[in-house]
This record gives structure tokens, C-alpha cells and sequence, in this order.
């Protein structure tokens, strides 16, 4: 108790950093335990999560952090097991509980086109250089030492504090994240929740802005079908089903879904407009103006694709099949349609919208549900947790703007965020140039600043005693 008051009485005066943490010493243990996972490919297909979650599991142990380890039995192959781990540390319960997430699966690697080996964990000119090191085994390190700081530090808890290593985020939530919320949710359900798909952006070594990811689009695919009778191709016909394709994904194309924000995408451009050239400014601000949108929006599809996607449900038709010989006309021809939608779009409606577009008969609308993932309503920018962010980013990060963002991928959260869970994606400090020169999230020189993860635990830790320190 009397490290607590110490606590937050240090917290109005300065920085607050509980006393008893030695942080030179703890950013000697993340390196360790943060290369660690690095160095077991757990890339999906080709590797495995469970030699991370033994190493988790043995961590947790010696610290005396219960855990619990959930898999899913794969009937059709015993043998691969994908496990995943919840440990838990119990509050007073006066608050529900508060989840911190990161995935122990990564994408794939092609080895040879990396100059340090993927799993190396190379460290070189104040980087860690390593396939997850920005996706997801940063969050994962973060949330590793934020539970193994409360549990050393004694600190009483409002809420419970869970601590999830999901598998399979990339590419397989049926063993991971859809099986826990369909059968082991009591496990798992919290108040508020933390995990990737935030940032901080720095450009030229300078933190720009802080992102906060608060929502997210579905992802739904459609195939669009035609047919018609197979024939000559000295003989033209009407029914042609290419023609029909072709015609159909041209008018797809050219149709703008309307532009819709909600109070993510709002916040995000009117913070954005506080921070940007009065140019840009301008811009942003225009884009609820009834006389510039048009103007802005299609400023927006020419030069900045990705806010283009953030105003409406967007489609990319991304795979046309038809013919199989230049003299014989098919009898089928199909497009596929990549369709991110809005969090809150109804879908029944939206196809219906797109085949009044289309307008032609032949045209059969096919849904693809083989990934469904659910909607949900954006988390909420007006609680505890979202103030809470904000304060604590804006102490460690010069104060700069923090935006919420929504992600035009997809990410876990949409899964807990349909469960009731308010979550929230934070991340460390990433170069804006990085990316471009190659050393992004699932590049072939994965990389983080090692001083960028540091101070990440420090936020991190931070932001899990504001939310769930007893007060
Ligand atoms: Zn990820």
C-alpha cells in the first residue's frame, strides 16, 4: 500500500516510475526474454507456437504466475497441437478485468532473402533485427513483463489482469482466438483490452503522433458468377460470360460505396488536421464540408488510397477467371471481389446496393463466409481506458497528438470487440521511412528499434497500472 501512494504521489510531480522498478536492469531482461522469442520460428505454416508458449510457461512459473494452456484438438492431425496461454493475476474485483494480448504466431519467412537471419534476433545499429520483431512479439514481450512487473511489485489490483498468448492471428483463428471466445470466453472475458494494431509514429527521429487503433473493417469477399453456352469463338455472342465479367467489374470499379464516418474515423481527421501542413489541413477539414468532398474524397482514391478506405466500405476486385482457349468461348466466367466493409455495415443491404449497380441478370452475387469475422461497434473513445491512453502516451511521448484509428485489415480484437470487449491496439515507436526501405511488419528485414521497445514496456507497464492498480 505504501508503495502504491508512493506511486501515484510521484505521478503528480513527475514521470511516474514505481521506485522499486530498476529499469536499466528490466530492459536488460525484455532484450533477453524479447530475443528469446524471436529465436523460435513460430512462423505459420512452417512453424510452431508451442515451444513459445513452454517458454512463457516457464517464465510465468518461476515468478509464480499461474497459467493455463488451451488447445484446440485437431481431429483431422493429432499431431499438430497450437496451443494458447492465459495467465492470470486476481484484483479485488471492484473493476472487470482488464486483458493484454500479443499473438505467438508470425507469417512465413523466405529465408535466403533476408541479410540477418530471420530468427537470429541480430542486433545492429540499435535495432533487433527478426521476423515478429514489430508483429507480434513486441506486444507479446510487453505484456510478458507488464504481468511479471505487477505480480514483483505486490501491486493490489481493482481488476483481475490476464495475460493472453494467442496463436494463430495470421491465419488461422479457428485454434486461436475464435476458439477461445467460443469455448473458453469466462477465461478471457474483460472490461477493456489491449493489444496490436497501434503505433507511434516517429518521422526523421521525431515522434509525430500516436495511434491508437479503436475499430476495425470486416473483411467480406464476394464472387461474382456468370454464365452462359460455350462456343465457337469465330461466332461472337451477347451472352458471352467474359464480356459479362468484364462489364460487371467495370462498373464495380467505377461506383464509390458512400462515404460513412464514425467516431474513430472523425476524431482521426480532425486530429490529424490539427497536426498536418495547412494544406493538408485544409483538406481534412473539407472533408465534411458539403461543397469540398467530392473534391477531397477524390483526392483521397488518387493520392492517399488508404483514407480513401477509411470513409467507406471499399471493394478491390482482385481475381478474374475465365477461358482456357483463345477460339473457344467459356461457358463461365468468375470475379472476386475483396470487400472491406464498415464496422456497422449491413450486408444484406450492401449486396443488394452492388447488384442494383452491377444491373444484369446474368451476374450471380456469390458471398464468401469460409473466414467470417464478426462486426462490431468501434470501442469507445470517451471511457477510463481510452483517457487513460491518452494521458499515459502523451507522458511518454512529448505529448504529442494521440489519434484513433481504424484499421483497414483485420486483426483479433474484432472477435472480443463482438463479445462486448472494449479493446484498444498500442504498439511502439516505428520510422515512418522504415516500412518503405523494407524493414516493416512481414518484410524480409523485419526490424524494432531496441530503444523503442524499451520505452514501449515502460508505456505499457505504465498503462496497466492506470487501468488496473487498485485506487
Ligand atoms: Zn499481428
Amino acid at each position: 500500500m505504501t508503495r502504491l501512494i508512493l506511486l501515484f504521489g510521484s505521478a503528480l510531480l513527475a514521470f511516474p516510475q514505481p521506485k522499486s522498478v530498476d529499469w536499466a536492469q528490466i530492459d536488460k531482461e525484455t532484450l533477453a526474454h524479447f530475443s528469446a522469442l524471436v529465436r523460435i520460428n513460430s512462423t505459420d505454416p512452417g512453424g510452431s507456437e508451442k515451444p513459445v508458449v513452454d517458454y512463457l510457461k516457464a517464465v510465468l512459473d518461476r515468478e509464480g504466475i499461474e497459467s493455463k494452456i488451451f488447445t484446440r484438438t485437431n481431429l483431422a492431425d493429432p499431431s499438430i497441437v497450437r496451443p494458447n496461454l492465459v495467465a492470470r493475476i486476481k484484483g479485488n474485483g471492484k473493476k472487470r478485468p482488464l486483458l493484454i494480448v500479443g499473438h505467438t504466431d508470425t507469417v512465413n519467412v523466405d529465408a535466403k532473402k533476408w541479410t540477418h537471419g530471420p530468427f537470429s534476433a541480430h542486433r545492429e545499429g540499435g535495432y533487433v533485427y527478426g521476423r515478429g520483431t514489430v508483429d507480434d512479439k513486441d506486444n507479446l514481450a510487453a505484456a510478458l513483463m507488464s504481468i511479471l512487473l505487477v505480480k514483483r511489485q505486490g501491486v493490489a489490483l481493482d481488476r483481475d489482469l490476464i495475460f493472453l498468448a494467442e496463436a494463430g492471428e495470421e491465419g488461422n483463428t479457428s485454434i486461436g482466438i475464435a476458439f477461445l471466445v467460443n469455448e473458453h470466453f469466462p477465461d478471457i472475458e474483460a472490461e477493456f483490452c489491449l493489444a496490436e494494431g497501434g503505433s507511434v509514429a516517429r518521422e526523421r527521429g521525431k515522434v509525430k503522433f500516436v495511434s491508437v487503433q479503436t475499430t476495425e473493417k470486416i473483411p467480406r469477399g464476394v464472387k461474382l458468377v456468370a454464365s452462359g453456352v460455350a462456343g465457337h469463338g469465330s461466332v461472337p455472342l451477347r451472352s458471352n460470360p467474359v464480356t459479362h465479367i468484364a462489364k460487371a467489374v467495370a462498373k464495380v470499379s467505377e461506383w464509390q460505396p458512400p462515404m460513412r464516418l464514425n467516431d474513430t474515423t472523425r476524431t482521426y481527421f480532425e486530429r490529424l488536421a490539427g497536426i498536418s501542413t495547412p494544406e493538408e489541413k485544409e483538406r481534412y477539414n473539407g472533408l465534411l464540408n458539403p461543397e469540398k468532398t467530392d473534391a477531397v474524397q477524390e483526392y483521397f482514391a488518387v493520392n492517399e488510397p488508404r483514407h480513401n478506405s477509411m470513409i467507406r466500405t471499399s471493394i478491390s476486385p482482385n481475381i478474374i477467371q475465365a477461358g482456357y482457349r483463345f477460339n473457344v468461348i467459356p461457358s463461365s466466367a468468375e470475379a472476386s471481389l475483396d470487400i472491406r466493409a464498415l464496422p456497422d455495415e449491413d450486408m444484406t443491404k450492401f449486396y443488394e446496393t452492388l447488384k442494383s449497380v452491377i444491373n444484369d441478370p446474368v451476374i450471380k452475387l456469390v458471398p464468401q463466409t469460409g473466414s467470417a469475422r464478426p462486426g462490431a461497434p468501434p470501442s469507445a473513445l470517451n471511457n477510463e481506458a481510452f483517457r487513460a491512453i491518452e494521458s499515459v502516451a502523451k507522458r511518454h511521448y512529448d505529448g504529442v497528438a494521440v489519434l484513433p484509428t481504424m484499421s483497414t485489415g483485420a486483426t483479433d480484437m474484432a472477435f472480443l470487440r463482438a463479445k462486448g470487449v472494449q479493446c484498444y491496439g498500442i504498439g511502439p515507436a516505428i520510422d515512418v521511412e522504415d516500412g518503405p526501405k523494407g524493414f516493416g511488419a512481414h518484410s524480409d528485414q523485419e526490424r524494432i528499434l531496441e530503444s523503442s521497445l524499451y520505452q514501449f514496456v515502460k508505456f505499457h507497464h505504465e498503462l496497466v497500472i492506470e487501468l488496473a492498480a487498485a485506487k
